[in-house]
């Protein structure tokens, strides 16, 4: 059975009061902090109570730090479900914004609302003289999916996305991020002597992705929330020297962090590709170009480019075509098709080949068929990169905090806008498994049934502190 990091935090605290309340406490007089230790897996040892906790005793955390993060949990709690119920698209989260920006503040926190791209944004400043600047990133913004998790705090909220009412919820677990760096926050404004630099929170918008405008529709779409961050200035403007970031996961275990050194998400882009034939009876195809068999045989061609044109030494590419549309009923030759797909991959060279040979290829195969092809490639992620020596640091760092940290190649497959700051400062981007003891086969992020469980919270409350206390 694993033991996971809240848990471990729980028994080093039953452990300290029952010292405290022997009259033992002249035993820590002299400690910088309380010591704590992972206990193995296999150890046995957590049925062994006070065994546990005598080795649990060696960590480097601070003590005021495991008491804080332990007083503020049932807050942490209650700021996510709070804004679990009232979630917000992309770059319409104007009253997460404020509640952000009214929570900094009332912990003395410096606080600039907005950027020229990213209007719904929050920048937290911890510090401001200190210098050496960390970032710590939280996104802010919800998707238009109706929750359907049973959950008495479910949201029942209503949004536009692209103009249409949709139901909107937190089924990323950005309610989560933002309720972890809030708590952090408030720890590290209560212990702001304690803290060695300049903080950064930094609360970013629409890393979904825009919900006001089809990108399609528009000549030029608009930045992420990320990336629109970083075009207005701000790593520079605050001298940002890393950023972190954290993502909650389905399918890994409750306060478990995992960090990979090098490539963590894939790169994701997007495209649609048009294809004009030449419609006729279908029962004379010799007198037009049929463009449903020109898509047909373009799905089959672009399969092509991942298995015979990357180099898959260096990693690995996906397309899929994820719509395809062509005609209008069964005796008409379809005079024009439309395909729209999805491009991953975790190798920047590989993402360069992918996004040049899809309109080569799709040009290419209408001529073949006498149609023409038009391809628009949205150009969305790219690869999210972990800094390897800054990722093997903090991971000595977490696990000496008593945290349960290990560096992992698990890369679950999703992108991230997160890859924009990590293009320009040393940058993890770490996961936190959200899976409540004993689950299995539990719903992904983005499906309506995505649950998180609480108590993992405190393991990224924990990671935040760890990150701003860290000599980077
Ligand atoms: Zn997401
Ligand atoms: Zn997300």
């Amino acid at each position: 059975m694993r033991m996971v990091a809240g848990q471990s935090i729980n028994v080093t605290w039953r452990f300290i009061r029952t010292l405290l309340a022997g009259g033992m406490a002249l035993a820590l007089v002299g400690c910088t902090g309380l010591y704590q230790q992972q206990v193995p897996d296999s150890s046995g040892l957590q049925s062994a109570g006070l065994a546990v906790s005598v080795q649990v005793s060696t960590s480097k955390a601070p003590l005021w730090l495991q008491q804080a993060v332990e007083e503020e949990y049932p807050q942490t709690v209650s700021l996510r479900h709070y804004l679990h119920q009232h979630p917000e698209l992309g770059n319409q989260e104007y009253a997460t914004q404020a509640y952000i920006a009214d929570f900094l503040r009332a912990q003395g926190i410096e606080v600039v609302k907005g950027t020229a791209h990213a209007p719904t944004a929050v920048i937290g400043i911890l510090n401001p003289g200190k210098g050496n600047a960390i970032g710590l990133r939280a996104d802010i913004d919800a998707l238009p999916i109706k929750e359907n998790t049973g959950l008495d705090y479910a949201s029942k909220a209503k949004g536009m996305f692209f103009g249409k009412e949709a139901d909107v919820s937190h089924m990323c677990g950005h309610d989560a991020h933002m309720a972890m760096l809030l708590s952090a926050a408030r720890i590290m404004a209560q212990h702001r002597e304690a803290i060695p630099r300049s903080v950064i929170f930094v609360f970013q918008p629409a890393e979904e992705g825009d919900s006001l405008e089809n990108p399609y529709d528009r000549a030029v779409p608009k930045l992420s929330g990320a990336r629109a961050l970083v075009e207005d200035g701000v790593l520079e403007r605050y001298g940002i020297k890393q950023m972190f970031g954290i993502h909650v996961m389905a399918r890994q275990p409750a306060g478990k962090l995992l960090i990979a050194s090098g490539p963590a998400l894939n790169s994701v882009d997007a495209f649609r590709i048009r294809i004009n034939g030449r419609q006729a009876h279908g029962a004379m195809p010799w007198s037009g170009v049929d463009a449903t068999l020109t898509a047909a045989a373009l799905v089959q061609n672009l399969q092509q480019i991942v298995s015979r044109n990357i180099d898959l030494t260096r990693g690995m590419g996906v397309i899929t075509v994820g719509r395809l549309q062509a005609g209008s009923t069964s005796n008409v030759m379809a005079g024009s098709a439309e395909l729209e797909g999805t491009i991953r991959s975790n190798d920047p060279e590989i993402r360069k080949v992918l996004l040049r040979r899809i309109p080569e290829v799709a040009e290419h195969t209408a001529l073949a068929a006498g149609a023409n092809a038009q391809t628009r490639i949205l150009e969305i992620y790219p690869v999210t990169i972990n800094d390897p020596g800054l990722a093997g640091s903090l991971v000595g760092a977490l696990q000496s905090f008593g945290l349960e940290a290990e560096q992992s190649d698990w890369n679950p497959g999703a992108s991230e806008d997160f890859s924009f700051f990590a293009q320009q400062v040393p940058s993890v981007f770490m996961f936190l498994g959200v899976d409540a003891p004993g689950a299995v086969n539990t719903a992904n992020n983005h499906s309506d049934k995505f649950v998180i469980s609480d108590e993992a919270l405190k393991a990224g409350v924990s990671a935040h502190l760890c990150a701003a206390l860290g000599q980077w």
